[in-house]
């Protein structure tokens, strides 16, 4: 739920403030706020329709987001009402004017969505905000950053081959990134990077930008892999492969599911084989199964050995049993070995790593498997499996770098920034959600898409994706750190009367899953506590 903290009041043509100061001789002025330079009429908005001309002014069209926190406080009572606010000449429910008190704001954070950025950098980010946590004094500078070196990591929760390694990930015919290394149930994709946005084609740049813009706002995208499947991606949702919407993630690989399982299927069949793409695993040969007595059986895989009860390369990848081509599971299994174990009646459980496909399986008089009907007492073992399976979903993380810039809206000597930033004395969100910061030079961060408010994104058409930036300190490291302490304004000021671009004041709900960055702050830093 929200609310309109305070509506913008179309201002009058000549008054000062006015950040797009470019007039061209008629009616048009001009938007800076980008490298774009757009020249817009009155009551027209610029090319990404995210800053316009109104009676002389360039406004930022959308609202600036104030997250409320309280709500996470109220959880499992009212836990969306919203306190409500009202501008300085406004009147309340009660008909009152407010008088500036933020009696309700003890658990607000300024976002940067809506903010307005610091482009072309020789000014402080548009909102430096003080607040008074449990006796520290706090700043958080605000900020939208345009970003050209970006892109986002997705993980999609599944066992099937989707593409190699390597291969091109297209969106609409246009190549957006490629597959890269898969993780533990998982198959993972890198999109966009500076290369698709500005290396290549027009149409590829936009496409690209586009793409990125649409997957971080949680909207879902259709990604083609080049000689592999074709993927719907939505974040926080399951994968779509080929038609087919995913349900489970694996329990582990067929190694691990031996080593967990072996105990439940001791004294009711003779053998196991979870069937995997990476590594399939043998009950009677697998150590989890030795050091609890399982016999030899003479079964023989088709694969490579690895180490005992461990096959790799059982087939080739693909959309069937464990992410292998197989729809069969006896074609990776050769002839049974009666000098090893097999014998008439020996049965046999095949199953894969979700639980999803199993087979069980006679030796008749010939040492062929025969198919049966799963025995009951080893259905509650297959149920265990799928039990223990996790809903499959998609993840995506933006990834982007904080460049030189941006770092100049919050203090005049950039590097210092980066410097407070690694040594953990600034905290860095995005829209309020924590962020990962790599190691390494620069302020390169990761963030999960899911944890910001809606529509956090935007972009501008040069193309780069524009999202949320907040960096969080003491007053006192704000100064050291040659921060532009002439703009810090109190959170009720903020409030009131908003900032350069005029736009209203949105109070909203913050994400239950991100914390107050103030207090995570405090927490971490351990500020509070000195
Ligand atoms: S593209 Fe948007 S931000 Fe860039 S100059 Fe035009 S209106 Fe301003």
């Amino acid at each position: 739920m929200n609310e309109l903290i305070d509506r913008f009041e179309p201002g009058r043509p000549g008054e000062d403030q006015m950040p797009g100061t470019g007039l061209d001789g008629g009616q048009k002025i001009r938007c800076d706020a980008c490298p774009v330079m757009c020249y817009i009429a009155e009551g027209r908005s610029g090319a990404c329709d995210r800053y316009g001309n109104s009676h002389g002014r360039i406004v930022r069209l959308d609202p600036l987001v104030i997250l409320d926190h309280d709500n996470q406080q109220r959880q499992g009572e009212d836990a969306r009402r919203v306190v409500a606010f009202a501008g300085p000449d406004t009147q309340d429910e009660d008909g009152e004017s407010w008088d500036g008190d933020i009696v309700h704001a003890k658990r607000r954070f300024v976002s940067a969505i809506g903010a307005g950025t610091t482009y072309p950098d020789y000014k402080p980010a548009p909102f430096i905000v003080s607040q008074s946590i449990e006796g520290v004094d706090l700043v958080t500078v605000v900020t939208e950053a345009i970003f050209s070196y970006c892109g986002v990591k997705v993980k999609i929760d599944t066992d099937r081959h989707i593409g190699a390694e390597t291969a091109t990930v297209r969106a609409r015919g246009e190549a957006v990134g490629h597959v890269t290394t898969a993780e533990y149930g998982s198959q993972m994709l890198s999109l966009g990077g500076v290369h698709h946005l500005t290396g290549g084609s027009k149409q590829e740049g936009r496409t690209t930008c586009e793409t990125l813009l649409a997957l971080c706002n949680r909207e879902p995208v259709e990604l083609s892999i080049d000689d592999g499947a074709t993927v719907i991606v939505e974040a926080g949702q399951p994968p779509v492969i080929d038609g087919t919407r995913e349900s489970r993630m694996r329990v582990g690989c067929g190694s691990a599911t031996i080593g967990m399982f072996a105990s439940q299927w001791k004294d009711l069949v003779d053998e196991v084989v979870i069937v995997d793409d990476h590594i399939t695993g043998v009950v009677s040969e697998h150590q989890a199964g030795k050091v609890i007595g399982w016999q030899d059986t003479g079964i023989r895989i088709i694969g490579r050995r690895s180490t005992p009860g461990r096959y790799f390369g059982v087939s080739e990848p693909g959309l069937g049993w464990g992410g292998t081509t197989i729809s069969n599971p006896l074609d990776i299994l050769g002839p049974f070995n009666p000098k090893k174990g097999a014998r008439p009646g020996l049965t046999l459980l095949m199953i894969s790593t979700t639980g999803e496909q199993f087979a069980y399986f006679e030796l008749d008089e010939a040492l062929q498997p025969v198919e049966k009907p799963l025995p009951e007492r080893l259905r509650k073992s297959v149920d265990l499996i799928e039990e223990n399976c996790e809903p499959a979903l998609c993840t995506v993380l933006f990834m982007g770098g904080a460049g030189g810039s941006l770092r100049a809206g919050v203090t005049e000597s950039p590097v210092h920034l980066t410097h407070s930033v690694q040594g953990l004395e600034t905290y860095v969100t995005a829209g309020g959600a924590p962020v990962y910061v790599w190691p390494g030079g620069g302020i390169t961060l990761m963030v999960d898409v899911t944890r910001m408010p809606d529509n956090a994104f935007g972009s501008v058409p040069t193309p780069a994706l524009v999202a949320p930036i907040e960096f969080t300190l003491t007053l006192q490291a704000y100064r050291k750190l040659g921060g532009h302490v002439d703009h810090v304004r109190p959170l009720d000021d903020v409030i009131a009367r908003g900032g350069d671009y005029f736009n209203e004041r949105r109070l909203s709900d913050a994400p239950s899953t991100s914390p107050w960055p103030l207090m995570e702050y405090l927490r971490r830093s351990g500020a509070g506590m000195r």
